[in-house]
């Protein structure tokens, strides 16, 4: 008898969603393995099932599945998911990178919050010959690769454990925005602010961001990650710092615009705040969050994604009430893009 506590995506599906996706049920209920113990398998035959239906519903939606090329530019959220998914479970082709900065005494947070601090607990050989090591950490959570909840900058909004899984994982898309601010010139203009032009230009090769997208903004400052001076735009710490920071950030403009005329998931940057390192009313912080967008900041190794067609998978801590959070993100790039 066919089991039924296997991952949702096995389930029937409501018959008046689409015959692609009916489809694709029924392909993989019949050739999915009975084990409710073999979720791995049961992707991987949803996998399969997409492959095989795609074929059978046109092209466009299965270039992404085949490794062949960039999502197209009118290619919905469910297809590019779908795509990456594929590409990913069936090994077909394609790799998963980090985008995360590590954890130390030496990640950047902000200046007025406490650092990362990590306490030997054992580390070493124990009386019975085993090998033993445990820490304590602490940590802010506002530093390093991490997540701002809506609730950071939104009274009532979501906070860190209330944000839905697909508004972290999902297919995402690159807004390369470095030229603007050429951040490895010695003029490079810190005080940069993203415009929604920028944004629309982007669009205009590569098409409308998606409804659902994770959107990424790689303005290049990543590249003075390490280099806390440069990358903070001071040498100062603690409240005095604030006021001198100097680093790029997305126009509370075209965040408005992002909120009003799109329907991102997410929003990811290169630096330390989604607003620029001048700002003193955090406007950019406001509208996003005011439209329960989660924020990651301090994303790193940006340059490795493509505009279009990676997938990514964001996972931050999950802090009862937190305003934000330590975030793990990978992105999975298939071969092609
Ligand atoms: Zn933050």
């Amino acid at each position: 008898m066919r089991d039924t506590v296997g991952p949702s995506i096995l389930r029937p599906v409501d018959p008046t969603r689409s015959p692609r996706r009916r489809a694709i049920y029924e392909v993989a209920a019949a050739t999915g393995p009975r084990s409710p113990n073999r979720g791995g398998a049961l992707i991987a035959a949803y996998a399969k099932a997409f492959a095989t239906v795609c074929l059978a519903f046109g092209t466009a939606t299965c270039s992404g599945a085949r490794g062949t090329g960039e999502a197209t530019p009118d290619a919905t959220s469910e297809v590019a998911a779908a795509a990456a998914l594929v590409s990913a479970f069936t090994g077909a082709s394609g790799e998963w990178v980090d985008l995360t900065y590590s954890f130390s005494e030496s990640t950047t947070y902000w200046p007025t919050a406490d650092g990362f601090q990590l306490d030997t607990v054992a580390f070493g050989t124990v009386d019975a010959g085993y090998f033993y090591s445990a820490f304590n950490f602490s940590s802010a959570e506002h530093g390093g690769t991490h997540l701002d909840a809506p609730v950071h900058f939104a009274e009532g909004h979501l906070a860190a454990d209330e944000i839905p899984l697909d508004r972290l994982i999902g297919p995402a898309v690159v807004v390369d925005v470095q030229d603007r601010v050429r951040p490895t010139s010695a003029n490079a203009d810190a005080d940069y602010l993203v415009t929604a032009e920028d944004l629309q230009t982007w669009e205009a090769v590569h098409g409308r961001l998606p409804d659902g997208a994770i959107l990424l903004l790689r303005t290049g400052w990543g590249s003075r990650y390490g280099d806390p001076t440069a990358y903070l735009g001071t040498e100062l710490t603690g409240p005095d710092a604030v006021p001198e920071l100097h680093f790029p950030g997305l126009d509370p403009d075209a965040a408005r615009w992002l909120v009003g005329e799109r329907a991102i998931a997410a929003f990811g940057i290169d630096t330390p705040s989604i607003d620029y390192g001048q700002s003193a009313l955090f406007e950019t912080h406001q509208v996003i969050y005011g439209a329960d967008i989660p924020g990651f900041e301090n994303v790193a190794n940006l340059e490795t994604l493509p505009p279009t067609g990676s997938f990514v998978v964001a996972l931050p801590m999950k802090i009862e009430g937190g305003s934000g959070a330590p975030l793990r993100i990978v992105a999975f790039v298939p071969e092609g893009t």
